[in-house]
């Protein structure tokens, strides 16, 4: 295993866990669903969300120090990057897998009867490395390296293009470019928490006022040519 760590570690994951009442369930799926475009497929939904329930036991059971309501009950509703990288690192250990730090793949090694291996460098010796194996599984995230999204600096599109080269088919590549507002400045383009902002036009009217909705947000950027974003007081 090769690793060097993506979104969820430098910030947290907000998880969307829906309670095991059916009603509730199907709520959340018609939401998603209509959030979609209509384009999912109900099926997926439900596994996802039953893979969500099953792993976030899991991650419970192994240790995960999730925080409890007043009654005692577990919150599952959001992982700590670095408690959660943690954990993981002492289970994958745990296993028996060798953990490559700051060692990218940078080839699959593959011939006319399918993928066996990956061939990497280590970034801190220079030294490269190459693992045999019956089953390879790529798992290194988008391509959003230049994107300025936290965490996103690591994501270079490398395995893309490696599962590419070795014959794979992408699918939905259509949904993976979104843009969102973020502050010209800042050092992270995450959009979200822009949402309580107030934005100013050119003049110095406010053109959106605060609130907890990004679409909101993001309609208002649409339309407002010479969008400003004024710093709240006090803030750097
Ligand atoms: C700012 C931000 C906030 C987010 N917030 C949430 C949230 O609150 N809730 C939520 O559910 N989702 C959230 N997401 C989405 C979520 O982080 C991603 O959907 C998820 O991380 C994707 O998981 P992954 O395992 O496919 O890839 P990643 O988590 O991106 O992991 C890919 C890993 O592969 C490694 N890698 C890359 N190239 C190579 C290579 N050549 N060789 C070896 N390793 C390589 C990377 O270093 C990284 O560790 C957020 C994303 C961003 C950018």
């Amino acid at each position: 295993m090769s690793a060097q760590a993506g979104p969820p570690l430098p910030g947290g994951t907000t998880l969307l866990v829906i309670p095991p009442v059916a009603e509730l369930r199907e709520q959340a799926v018609q939401a998603r669903l209509k959030a979609g475009g209509y384009l999912s497929e109900n099926a997926w939904i439900h596994r996802v969300l039953d893979e969500v329930e099953i792993r976030l036991r899991l991650l419970e059971d192994w240790g995960y120090p999730f925080r409890k309501d007043e009654r005692g009950e577990t919150l599952r509703t959001h992982l700590h990057g670095p408690e959660y990288m943690k954990l993981m690192r002492r289970a994958v250990r745990k296993a028996g897998v060798r953990i490559l730090d700051q060692s990218p793949a940078l080839e699959l090694l593959a011939d006319e009867h399918g993928v066996g291996g990956a061939r990497g460098i280590d970034r801190l010796t220079g030294r490269t490395w190459e693992v045999r194996a019956h089953a390879v599984v790529v798992a290194t995230g988008g391509c959003t390296f230049l994107s300025k999204g936290l965490g996103c600096n690591v994501l270079t599109g490398e395995g893309l293009l490696m599962s590419a080269e070795a014959g794979a088919e992408l699918s939905g590549m259509e949904f993976s470019r979104q843009y969102a507002p973020s502050y010209a400045d800042g050092s992270v383009t995450r959009g979200r928490m822009l949402a309580w902002s107030t934005l100013y036009d050119a003049a110095g009217r406010p053109i959106h006022a605060g609130g907890s909705h990004l679409r909101q947000l993001t309609q208002t950027a649409a339309g407002g040519a010479g969008l400003r974003l004024h710093r709240p007081r006090g803030y750097g």
